[in-house]
């Protein structure tokens, strides 16, 4: 008997699914090289998505934003852009290389969270035609954080970056799940409950099997926390459950096997609440956590002088009141 390795077992129906949806999109995807795409600093990670890698940094004047991975899918129709990086400069970077990739209009720009990393750059993609998509709780998080966002925005970025910079809101929400087709592709967003904020939303690309989390997946850079530390441990297995090929994190590489990718980030999560929960039965101060809590991490990920203390913060914040 013949062993036959597992790459040339028979294909799934899923497999051959994907397959299919592949093939028919081939003849319609860009016509540009990986070597042109990586040129404009995109990187094509699967048929007709695109991903910008953003850099392990604070924002600042010198990197004008670009912190985070902004991505963009092409489908026979139309183009979807998930995120548009830190400041209007960037936006429009990111605009222009769209514009190099497809000619097809970009009829979608998905902001996965409120963070300014993630939305700065919405005002570059303002056209007739093209609809701001984000969870139901994203205008009110983006009206309550607008001014502070904005002096910010313009203090870390400088005036050259910052000029052009606003707050978009989304014009479509979404509360459960929402399908989005861009012509022979067919994207599901889902609103997901309080996590990494409290308006984070997840997108599937179904032909490719691509899993698109912005802040619910880190990899290299710390996991920041701005929801809840609770939400987003509970909210880790239902994520796992996606039946995905590959994901891609708000910060992190540009694409990462799934669901091993998020292993690291719960058991930051899972550290970090476990110490502050000790510290708080020992009747210890938030000061004592932010000197002591989850230091069993430090080595293991990037920025993390920068971000941890405000984690010990606010899980220790949440946490007492349980
Ligand atoms: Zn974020």
């Amino acid at each position: 008997m013949i062993d036959v390795p597992p790459f040339l077992s028979k294909p799934s129906r899923k497999d051959f699914l994907r397959g299919a949806a592949i093939a028919a999109l081939l003849p319609l995807l860009p016509r540009i090289s990986r070597a042109e795409a990586e040129r404009i600093g995109v990187l094509e990670i699967a048929p007709g998505i695109f991903v910008h890698v953003g850099k392990y940094q604070l924002v600042n004047e010198t990197n004008r934003g670009d912190i985070s991975n902004p991505c963009c899918i092409v489908g026979s129709s139309a183009v979807a852009v998930i995120d548009t990086s830190g400041s209007f400069a960037m936006g429009s970077d990111l605009h222009t290389a769209i514009l190099q990739i497809t000619d097809k209009p970009i009829r979608y720009v998905i902001n996965t969270h409120m963070h300014p990393d993630h939305v700065m750059g919405n005002a570059a993609f303002q056209a007739a035609g093209t609809e701001f998509v984000g969870h139901y709780k994203l205008p009110a998080a983006l009206y309550a954080r607008k001014e502070s966002y904005l002096t910010n925005a313009r203090e870390r970025l400088g005036e050259a970056s910052f000029k052009g910079t606003e707050i978009i809101p989304p014009t479509v929400l979404v509360k459960d799940g929402l399908e989005l087709d861009l012509g022979n592709r067919v994207l599901t967003l889902k609103a997901r409950p309080t996590a990494h904020t409290d308006n984070d939303l997840t997108i599937f690309d179904h032909p490719t099997g691509t899993f698109f989390l912005g802040d619910l997946l880190f990899s290299g850079h710390i996991p920041t926390l701005d929801g809840s530390i609770v939400g987003w441990i509970k909210l880790m297995p239902e994520l796992m459950q996606e039946k995905a090929d590959r994901a891609v994190p708000g910060h992190g590489p540009k694409s990462m096997p799934w669901p091993d990718a998020i292993l690291p980030v719960q058991r930051y999560l899972t550290v970090l609440a476990t110490d502050v929960r000790g510290m708080i039965k020992e009747g210890k101060t938030i000061e004592d956590a932010v000197a002591t809590a989850g230091q069993s991490e430090r080595g293991k990920w990037a920025l993390f002088d920068e971000h941890h203390p405000r984690n010990v913060t606010a899980a220790f914040t949440e946490l007492e009141w349980e």
